[in-house]
């Protein structure tokens, strides 16, 4: 690099101390630049007193090729810092959610290999990752994380049949899966005490994850990680991915992690299928809310059931949910029909203005044909009498205008 170039570089370069060094560093290399040396500036910082030391005395004139070390310096450890990041990442279930990770993990420059129970070479070989179907061959490959993201239904089986120790002893090992309380006592209680369990759930699949994963959640939990310094960086460097991507970064236990992701993540698989299996479809005039109840259908319909009924199989909380979400259903329906049968006992009891032709079709009968009338009148004076006693509705009518009304309250209880 000539001096020119360094001096432009060295101008140009931000510095990588934090942000109030990098700022002080603005200023000094902006005097770098004008090839003056600004001692209240530069002595701010150890990095800068080093400037000072190398670029001569307070005030003399500084020359950019000597200030140029440092940052060659600091490139070196950044690089080195990079490769400490660089991790060797084996995935077991190269499935829709298995490749959808590890397509990224590749473009973060990780080495990834996958081992699954079908052959996936050609999805493998696309992204640039090894793929092995004998799982004896993808463990000698001694992976330092081992990705657990095979469906929840299966998960237990497909680890019982990982043969755990072809790996080197202090594996990482970090599961996927979008229920967290069932995998962590799996895997403390079938992987030996030497392997690092870290639990994660990425709170976000191929669809809601297609771009950029900036503000998205990821929530982890260190279940078991060894004290020392290199287990440690192991974990922090996997995590470091996720982090670089942007994800928000959420510890939290795995139990406390049940308790939300049911009323959360369930309810939302639980709406999005409901709405599905009603077969909704966009309109040329669809309002801002439906279009995104059909986008909740569309993010949804995609994942596997299997995964869904994971959802509520193995999260303890999901029942509970569950029954909610119906009780609250049923509430609700009862609030709009209780309405529809205060209005037409007005109509019965007290004889208030005709407006049937607002009830809904089904509930409504023709109130110009006495012989419909006429045919509901028993279930009309039934209704209609107990209440009213003598001074009831059969009083009041002739039974004719009652019946009107009749059916369609018993319509409506029916239904209800
Ligand atoms: P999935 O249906 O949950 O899992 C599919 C994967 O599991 C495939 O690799 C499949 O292998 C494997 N598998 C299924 N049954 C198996 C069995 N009996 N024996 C061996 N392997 C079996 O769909 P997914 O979306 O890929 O999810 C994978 C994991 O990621 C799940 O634990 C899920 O909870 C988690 N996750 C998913 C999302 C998402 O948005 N999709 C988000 C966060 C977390 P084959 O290819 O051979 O069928």
């Amino acid at each position: 690099m000539n001096a020119a170039c360094r001096a432009h570089w060295v101008a140009a370069a931000p510095l990588r101390h934090g942000p109030a060094a990098g700022r002080r560093h603005d200023s000094s290399a902006a005097a770098l630049s004008s090839k003056v040396c600004r001692p209240a500036q530069l002595r701010q910082s150890s990095h800068s007193r080093y400037l000072v030391r190398r670029l001569g005395p307070p005030g003399g004139r500084a020359v950019a090729l000597d200030a140029a070390f440092p940052f060659d310096r600091e490139a070196k450890m950044k690089k080195q810092h990079t490769q400490q990041l660089k991790l060797r990442i084996g995935i077991v279930g190269f499935g829709t959610f298995g490749q959808f990770l590890a397509q990224r993990m590749v473009k973060a420059g990780h080495e990834v290999i996958a081992t699954n129970r079908s052959p996936c070479f050609e999805a493998a070989e696309a992204m640039g990752v090894r793929f092995y179907t004998d799982a004896n061959d993808f463990c000698e490959e001694h992976p330092e994380v081992v990705l657990l993201s095979t469906s929840i239904l299966s998960l237990e089986k497909v680890l019982g049949a990982l043969p755990v120790q072809r790996l080197k002893r202090s594996t990482l090992f970090v599961d996927v899966l979008s229920v967290k309380e069932f995998p962590k006592r799996l895997l403390l209680r079938e992987l030996p005490q030497e392997v690092d369990i870290l639990c994660t759930h990425p709170m976000f699949g191929p669809d809601s994850g297609k771009g950029s994963w900036a503000g998205l959640n990821l929530q982890f939990d260190r279940v078991r990680i060894g004290q020392d310094e290199e287990r440690q960086r192991r974990c922090d460097a996997f995590l470091a991915f996720y982090e670089r991507e942007g994800c928000e970064m959420v510890e939290m236990s795995c139990e406390q992690h049940d308790q939300l992701a049911a009323s959360t993540q369930f309810i939302t698989h639980t709406v999005g299928r409901m709405l599905g299996a009603m077969q909704l479809a966009p309109t040329p005039i669809d309002t801002k809310g439906f279009q995104s109840l059909l986008s909740l259908v569309d993010n949804t319909a995609n994942d596997s059931f299997e995964l869904y009924y994971g959802l509520f199989m193995y999260n303890q909380n999901s029942t509970e949910v569950l029954d909610r979400l119906e009780k609250a259903f049923d509430e609700v329906k009862a609030r709009l029909l209780r309405q529809l049968h205060d209005k037409v006992r007005q109509q019965i009891f007290y004889g208030q203005s005709d407006d049937t032709q607002m009830l809904p079709a089904a509930n409504r009968i023709s109130a110009s044909t006495e012989d419909t009338a006429q045919a509901a009148a028993p279930s009309a004076a039934t209704t209609a009498d107990k209440p009213g006693g003598s001074n009831g509705a059969g009083k009041r009518g002739s039974g004719t205008k009652h019946a009107k009304h009749a059916a369609p309250v018993k319509s409506a209880v029916e239904s209800a």
